[in-house]
């Protein structure tokens, strides 16, 4: 699939908006996305996610790890393509830490992966926190890179589309400066059709 195709799969399911948005950082950007209302469709979230797995699968990862909550649906669904397992990290008191007795034997190889990559710095957080407990980060995925490839992970990586969206102070934002109003996504519940 090309970037257009998983970007139309996005649209169709208004996960990727375009307008005028202020992000729960405080920032504004032009985009949004919202990966939830893809993977709300688990055949959509197994096509999505078996294509990404397509893009790992030579790293022969045995376990794939994500951050949750975000990135749980996403490690299921690329482990279920790679027949491995998939577990997830969680914040506790502000750091990455695996409970819930997942364990790791040593040096097993890890995927960790996400539904979007903006930074990395969840992704790199998770990574941590795996090698922590023994195991060893050989890849990284996310559905969406939406930081254009910039984010710096130190390992082989792989996205479904990147796209590059830039975040505005709201007082240099040029949307706002242009008079565009601001939404705030998610904040609002919309009643079905
Ligand atoms: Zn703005």
């Amino acid at each position: 699939m090309t970037d257009n195709e998983i970007l139309q799969i996005f649209r169709e399911n208004s996960a990727l908006l375009e307008g005028h948005f202020i992000l729960s950082s405080g920032l504004h950007s032009d985009r949004y996305i919202q990966c939830a209302l893809v993977l709300q469709h688990p055949k959509v979230a197994e096509r999505l996610c078996s294509e990404l797995a397509a893009k790992l699968r030579h790293l022969g990862a045995t376990v794939v790890a994500a951050p949750a909550l975000g990135g749980i649906l996403v490690a299921h669904e690329v482990a279920r393509a790679l027949g491995v397992r998939a577990l997830f990290t969680e914040r506790q008191e502000g750091n990455m830490t695996l409970r819930r007795g997942f364990s790791l034997t040593p040096g097993e190889p890890i995927l960790v992966v996400e539904d979007v990559m903006t930074t990395g710095l969840s992704t790199r957080e998770t990574m941590r926190c795996v090698e922590e407990a023994g195991g060893k980060v050989v890849g990284a995925g996310a559905l969406i890179d939406r930081s254009g490839g910039a984010a710096d992970l130190g390992v082989p990586r792989a996205a479904l589309a990147t796209l590059s969206i830039k975040n505005y102070n709201p007082a240099e934002c040029p949307l706002c400066q242009s008079g565009v109003p601001a939404v705030k996504p998610g904040s609002r519940t919309k009643r079905p059709a």
